[in-house]
């Protein structure tokens, strides 16, 4: 007689150093978990080194087919399959979240940090970036932001970028609210590591104070930083325009 499947043989765990992987046997090959679990070691090593965080975190990855939005809470990071498979999952983007908390920073800064910290990697050869939301990472996300500017569904989320809050229906509304605030947030948090350097960034992640600390670390405050790139994506639309003609399209 046939009894009923045991949870343990429906799901299959790999562990890799500090990484363990729990997949479902029948939606993911044990290979792409096993590949998977080598990516998510090295990205870990690599944004402890980068965050200046003693090499000990341990991390679990749920891998999930049903799952549609990627979410860490503590230690534990639940993951698309779907995503893992095809090379798109925002599992550097995850990291970053436990590495650096931002406990007490806006929305803006906490998922900016995580979507440029990604696209960072990636570009220095660790791993991938999932471009949940942008198209060419850290080089593309100011002509991406541009682009949400000129239209209705980035203004309507602009108020939240540099300020505090998230717009209403970030969670509900991926496609026009939670897109447009990733990039813009994104780009905003390019231009502060560009102009304040990447340590300076890091330094804020774990600030109580976050806007006093955002001054006494990079002599600007909140709205300056917010108005200066305004600034400068508008003066860069400007010259794309002129130059390139790579708006509109
Ligand atoms: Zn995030």
């Amino acid at each position: 007689m046939a009894g009923p499947v045991e949870p343990q043989s429906r799901t299959g765990t790999v562990r890799r150093g500090r990484i363990t992987v729990q997949y479902e046997r029948a939606t993911l090959r044990h290979e792409d978990a096993r590949s998977f679990a080598a990516l998510a070691a090295e990205g870990l090593r690599e944004l402890e080194r980068l965050a200046g965080r003693p090499a000990r975190t341990r991390l679990r990855f749920e891998l999930r087919a049903a799952t549609r939005i990627s979410t860490a809470r503590g230690r534990t990071i639940l993951l698309s399959t779907h995503r893992v498979a095809s090379r798109s999952a925002p599992y550097l983007h995850e990291i970053a979240h436990t590495l650096l908390p931002c406990r007490y920073a806006p929305a803006w800064f906490s998922e900016g940090l995580a979507c440029y910290l990604e696209s960072h990697m990636s570009e220095c050869g660790c791993g991938y970036d999932s471009r949940l939301f942008t198209e060419h990472g850290n080089r593309g996300v100011d002509a991406d932001a541009a682009r949400w500017l000129a239209e209705a569904r980035g203004q309507k989320v602009l108020p939240y970028v540099g300020t505090r809050g998230t717009p209403p229906g970030i969670v509900a509304d991926r496609h026009n609210v939670a897109a447009p605030f990733y990039v813009l947030s994104h780009s905003l948090m390019k231009f502060l590591a560009d102009q304040a350097g990447l340590p300076a960034v890091i330094r804020l992640a774990g600030s109580r104070n976050f806007s006093p600390a955002l001054r006494r670390v990079t002599g600007k405050s909140a709205p300056s930083w917010r108005s200066l790139w305004l600034d400068h994506l508008a003066l860069d639309g400007a010259q794309s325009s002129s130059s390139r003609n790579t708006f509109g399209g």
